[in-house]
């Protein structure tokens, strides 16, 4: 029986173990952090991926802890002026799922306790990849508390900063794209109503955006700033961020940005920098295959990195399962995500352009051309022809 392992426990590979496990495939998944924290802030759940997730057994979870967004309503930065308003309440009839959002760690731990459900201690947590290297039939992996493991297949989703993308794929570091992204959770009940309904605001400004929506049965409001610099900020998710930093970077904007920033419990604010990696012309290498942010890891305009994650890991469950030899059932998995991941990857910086201009009401004025326009959200993984 052919032996897979997975790198990361993460949304993509969380999504990959329990797709092959719905399939009577155990995967053994390796994680580097010591235990499964719930770790993160919001997170987006565009229909292609929530169609996946409900398809994995998750729709009572994703119904009693995601939140529905009513909108989906772009402001001016200054005027609060409506620019773009999108309708979401009706997803599931336009789409056959909902446009969710929710708490990344809440999503997390239901992976986790869906995957162990169906296949009991899968997970190795604090077992960090340290090496990986490909032999016949297979591939050795070498961590670094001096264990290994070999594997006929290896699923690759360790994230931006991949070892194995990194030895095998690409030895370029991530570069640096200029962006950061200030995050924050709010309490609802701290803020005034008038902001903060079921919608998601998007106001868009000069070289800034300002996003918030509501998560956790909607007790907390989720906002994050993206905003273009220069200044050099550490990727991560646990750098702290001051009121103040950010009040400066959005001085000018809406009162509604400040009245967000200003009610954020002391503590609770965090930033990072946003940094990309050149599109990769293969996911895949004899037995081993990228998946999620180590193959594509995107700007998060059209709020898509999980979504393609999720996708990935369904498709990659379908094609090792539905497919013969598993080589070829890699390749063929790498010929269905390339042009669909690279294709998002290039719209989410160009969105981020149109965004980020320094005239937001040319919004009004343009063809719209964003996820919905794009026809991303029909996207269905678990049940599509996987003929080329
Ligand atoms: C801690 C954390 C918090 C996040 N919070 C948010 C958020 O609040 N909002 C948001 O939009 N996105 C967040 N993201 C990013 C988002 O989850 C991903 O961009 C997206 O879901 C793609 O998922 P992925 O599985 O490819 O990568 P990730 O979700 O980044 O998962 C990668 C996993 O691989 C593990 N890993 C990395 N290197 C190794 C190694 N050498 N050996 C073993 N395991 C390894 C990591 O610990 C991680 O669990 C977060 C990611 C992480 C890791």
């Amino acid at each position: 029986m052919t032996e897979l392992a997975i790198v990361g426990a993460g949304i993509g590979g969380l999504v990959a173990a329990l797709a092959l496990a719905k399939r009577g495939v155990k995967a053994k998944v390796y994680e580097q952090a010591p235990a499964l924290e719930a770790v993160g802030a919001g997170i987006s759940l565009t229909p292609n991926a929530s169609r996946v997730l409900e398809g994995l057994g998750l729709y009572d979870f994703l119904i009693e802890n995601a939140e529905q967004p009513s909108a989906n309503l772009t402001r001016h930065y200054k005027t609060w002026d409506l620019l773009i308003d999108i309708q979401r309440e009706d997803a599931r009839g336009e789409y056959g799922a909902p446009y969710y959002q929710i708490h990344r760690a809440d999503l997390h731990t239901a992976l986790v306790d869906a995957l162990e459900a169906g296949v009991p201690d899968c997970i190795s947590t604090g077992k960090a990849l340290e090496h990986i290297e490909q032999d016949v039939g297979g591939a050795l992996m070498r961590f670094a508390d001096g264990s290994e493991a070999k594997a006929d297949i290896v699923v690759a989703a360790d994230g931006l900063r991949s070892v194995v993308r990194k030895q095998l794929f690409d030895a370029r570091a991530p570069h640096y794209l200029g962006q950061i992204a200030y995050r924050g959770l709010v309490p609802r009940a701290s803020l005034d109503p008038t902001w903060h309904s079921d919608e998601s605001q998007n106001l868009i400004g000069p070289g800034a955006v300002f996003v918030s929506y509501p998560v956790c049965r909607g007790e907390v409001i989720n906002f994050v700033g993206l905003a273009q610099t220069d200044a050099w900020v550490d990727e991560g998710w646990s750098t702290p961020a001051t009121k103040e930093e950010i009040l400066e970077r959005y001085e000018g904007w809406h009162e509604s940005v400040a009245d967000m920033v200003n009610a954020a419990p002391e503590g609770a604010l965090r930033k990072w920098g946003l940094f990309g990696h050149h599109p990769l012309p293969a996911f895949c290498k004899g037995s081993v295959a990228l998946l999620g942010d180590a193959a594509h890891p995107m700007l998060p305009f059209f709020g898509m990195g999980a979504a393609m994650a999720i996708e990935d890991g369904a498709v990659l469950a379908r094609c090792l399962t539905e497919l013969g030899k598993p080589s070829l059932a890699l390749k063929h998995y790498e010929r269905l995500r390339m042009p669909r991941t690279h294709m998002v990857q290039s719209e989410s910086a160009k969105g981020g352009e149109r965004l980020q201009s320094a005239d937001p009401d040319a919004m009004n004025r343009m063809t719209v051309r964003n996820e919905d326009s794009l026809g991303l959200f029909h996207y269905d993984a678990l049940h599509m022809t996987l003929d080329l």
